[in-house]
């Protein structure tokens, strides 16, 4: 697809970069098939290639309204539409540079820039969302229908198996799932125990980094990122996969 990005994002790697992702597209639309929420909203503008206008749009200067941006935020950034790509377009990436020169060009309003920060501070931080978490499961019972659904019922890590096994593989328990599926590692480390791997976490390493990517926070998640490869990294030296 031709472009033509406004000078204060050509002449930046960022806008470079997203710019031969824009003309890899041939606007075919294949990736539609393969886009949730495509299937689920029968809308062009939240499937692929609408978002992919809609990014050019942004990055050519044109006007963008809150309501395009409402577009961005419910693509999932599953990339999905990659996988039916014929052109090789990284969706992805393109979505990744877009989102986060928005947030400097275009401030949310107030409300927005509460939420979205209150959601980067407190998802990431095991320790304040299960208290969180814990408070919403005591008062389960008495909270409206709707409210109910969105809290898990309480559930208890079952026992990890011994570590009796040469072979260890490191896994990650991360920020929400500690107290929103506390068994979902234990049950992985007793299927690899069966086949003689035991399992560790590094009860350092946290939250991957993907809460504050996806709220275009991407040093942050950076961060998170680096703290986890440390909190990792004496395990690998001693043999950990
Ligand atoms: S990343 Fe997923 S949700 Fe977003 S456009 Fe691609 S397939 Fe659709
Ligand atoms: S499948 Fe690829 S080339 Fe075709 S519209 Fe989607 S992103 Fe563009």
């Amino acid at each position: 697809m031709q472009t033509n990005l406004v000078q204060q994002f050509a002449n930046t790697a960022e806008g470079q970069e997203a710019e031969s992702i824009l003309r890899a597209c041939v606007h075919c639309g294949f990736c539609t098939a393969t886009c949730p929420t495509y299937q689920e909203l029968n809308d062009e503008r939240d499937g692929p290639r609408g978002r992919i206008y809609l990014m050019k749009m942004f990055l050519e200067g044109e006007e963008v309204t809150e309501k395009s941006r409402e577009h961005l935020d419910r693509c999932l950034t599953c990339r999905s539409c990659e996988t039916t790509c014929p052109s090789g377009v990284k969706y992805g990436r393109l979505v990744d540079i877009s989102r986060g020169l928005m947030e400097q060009e275009m401030p949310r309003p107030p409300k927005e820039r509460w939420i979205r920060w209150s959601l980067a501070r407190v998802i990431p931080n095991r320790r304040l969302f299960g208290l969180l978490l814990r408070m919403g499961q005591v008062f389960r019972p008495v909270l409206p229908a709707k409210l109910r659904t969105k809290v898990p019922p309480r559930k208890h890590a079952s026992p990890w198996p011994a570590a009796s096994h040469e072979r260890i593989v490191l896994a990650l328990a991360g920020c929400v799932q500690p107290s929103a599926t506390p068994n979902t590692n234990g049950a992985a480390a007793r299927v690899l125990d069966r086949l003689g791997i035991t399992m560790v976490e590094a009860p350092e390493a946290g939250c991957c980094g993907a809460v504050n990517h996806h709220l275009s926070e991407h040093e942050k998640a950076l961060e998170a990122m680096r703290r986890n490869i440390d909190a990792w990294w004496p395990a690998i030296e001693a043999g950990a996969e």
